[in-house]
């Protein structure tokens, strides 16, 4: 169903702040903001459907002896191929220590050597052991638990569960409030700020490893009220989710392989033999190298047996578990594998407080561009950048003045679209090798839907235009027909540039595609 009702409220709105979102990056935001008023607003109720509570391997940040946030810095930059800002990486990596404090501070159950010292993982790309993490590879759930806890006992946050279906704006266009949606429901939640902490988009594909709710539904908000969005095209693959037909699919983390688990096809052969790097290259190389495999057929497994899979259950609980709900016993049997859309490098852009190009809106966590990931995050940096950027967000959000008045508007587009049929064109023609004929076939797909209000088509036009447009291959976006490195450039887009890219390649228009 499609419905275009304009929505209307008299200002002044309330002086409150919205942040949009329960992961990591709205729960440390509510919480910088604290004593000010806040109400968060989220999807589904408190601890559940955040990708955050999910995270395995951990958070980086230059604890060690040997390590310097200068080096940490420059593993970033190294792996965000030419497009992560060198003075983002940095800033980031020197508010890593203080942040692990921080939550120290709160009472998260970080793992700790002998010694009573936090004990440091390595994991790929990373040239120092510096990954904190709790509960073997339960960090996420044991970080989102401990805010979670803090948050509830906050009186200035207040908890709205309920689903942000558009930003209202007020006669200079600056964002003056959410309109939400609860059974059914749509109702006005005038602000003086919004902050969108919704998540990444990967349930937009039809392998993920997130969860249902991330599809990008803040990405599409944030380009109906104007703001632009930045390198969309940057989706990072997961070489490695398990693939036993779950929906989203578990994770078995890289760390397995740090520690000598080996990708192999159905008659035992290594499947990352040839190419650099083997089982331990780079997150993307990895993703290609099963993707190709299975294009031509192979099965690829993730071989933890004999050692590896009889410690699996102290060392990697949550990754056992998910085995043992599955039916598989890693010390018997290899895992199946498949490449599964994870992160997402793009999103709104973002300055260093977090604000993006519309006044009154900011973005924080997986849904922002804030330049430090580039075309590839490094593992285990997305938890970090959000707490990161919450202080700076938490005082920019504050000195926003409160909406004058006047009244303030918002069309609410209402179209939830076919999302399976969406997921699979994402999955064919946007995933982890595309070509221009497949990503113009997925615009062509993708823009009626956007034009009807589908917020899930919107984000995926965004992304599939984006590839289109970057004839290169770099970091997480490989391009068939294009797989050279050309000059490094950001892509940025507002949606006007969104609808025309779309007509350029739309049946009976100029053909302009790459
Ligand atoms: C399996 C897995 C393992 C990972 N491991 C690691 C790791 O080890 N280290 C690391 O650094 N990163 C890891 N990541 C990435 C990291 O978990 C995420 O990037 C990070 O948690 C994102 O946090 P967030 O707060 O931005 O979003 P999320 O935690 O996904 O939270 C999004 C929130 O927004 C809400 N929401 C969305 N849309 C709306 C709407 N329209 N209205 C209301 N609410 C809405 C959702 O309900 C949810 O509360 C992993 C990711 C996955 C999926």
């Amino acid at each position: 169903m499609n419905a275009h009702a304009p929505f209307s409220f008299a200002l002044p709105g309330s002086d409150r702040i919205i942040v949009i979102g329960a992961g990591i990056a709205g729960l440390a935001t509510a919480l910088r903001l604290a004593p000010r008023p806040v109400t968060l607003v989220t999807a589904a109720p408190l601890g559940f459907g955040t990708a955050t509570g999910w995270a395995q391997g951990g958070i980086a940040a230059a604890m060690g002896s040997d390590d310097a946030p200068a080096l940490h810095a420059a593993d970033t930059v190294a792996a965000g191929a030419g497009l992560t800002e060198a003075d983002v990486a940095l800033r980031v990596a020197e508010a890593g220590p203080g942040l692990i404090d921080w939550l120290v501070g709160l009472a998260a159950p970080f793992d700790r050597d002998a010694a009573g010292a936090l004990a440091l993982g390595l994991e790929a790309a990373h040239s120092r052991r510096r990954i904190v993490r709790a509960g073997g590879d339960s960090t996420g759930r044991m970080v989102l638990e401990t805010l979670v806890r803090v948050v509830a006992r906050t009186p200035s946050i207040t908890i709205l569960v309920a689903s942000a279906r558009d930003l209202m704006r007020d006669a200079r266009g600056a964002v003056a409030g959410v309109v939400c949606e609860r059974d059914g429901a749509r109702f006005p939640l005038p602000g003086r700020a919004v902050v969108l902490a919704t998540g990444g988009v990967g349930a937009l594909y039809a392998s993920t490893t997130n969860p249902r709710g991330a599809t990008g539904r803040g990405l599409a908000l944030a380009a109906r009220a104007g703001a632009v969005l930045r390198d969309m095209e940057f989706v990072q693959f997961h070489p490695t989710a398990i693939a036993t037909g779950a929906d989203p699919m578990p994770l078995a983390t890289e760390a397995l392989r740090g520690e000598g688990a080996r990708l192999i096809d159905e008659t035992g052969a290594p499947v990352m033999a040839g190419i650099a790097g083997g089982d331990l290259a780079p997150r993307d190389v990895v993703a290609r190298g099963i993707f190709q495999a299975q294009a031509r057929g192979a099965q690829v497994f993730l071989d933890c047996r004999g050692d590896l899979g009889a410690r699996m259950a102290t060392r990697f609980p949550t990754v056992a578990g998910l085995c043992a709900a599955a039916g598989i016993d890693p010390r018997l049997q290899a895992i199946p594998v498949r490449p599964a859309a994870h992160y997402h490098m793009g999103g709104v852009k973002v300055d260093a407080t977090g604000a993006s190009t519309v006044p009154g809106l900011f973005a924080c966590g997986e849904v922002a561009s804030t330049g430090l990931h580039g075309a590839n995050r490094l593992a285990s940096n997305s938890l970090l950048e959000a707490m990161a950027f919450a202080p700076a967000i938490a005082e920019a959000a504050a000195a926003v003045p409160a909406p004058g008045q006047g009244r303030a508007e918002a069309t609410t587009l209402r179209s939830d679209g076919d999302p399976e049929a969406l997921r699979a064109v994402m999955e064919r023609q946007v995933g982890v090798v595309r070509a221009a004929e497949g990503l113009a076939e997925a615009v062509r797909h993708l823009a009626p839907a956007a034009r009807a209000g589908c917020d899930a088509a919107l984000t995926g036009l965004a992304i599939a235009a984006s590839a289109l447009s970057r004839r290169e291959s770099r970091g997480a976006h490989w391009r068939s027909d294009h797989p050279t490195q050309d000059v490094p450039a950001h892509t940025e887009l507002i949606l006007a540039d969104l609808w025309a890219m779309a007509e350029a390649v739309e049946p009976g228009r100029a053909v302009a595609a790459a």
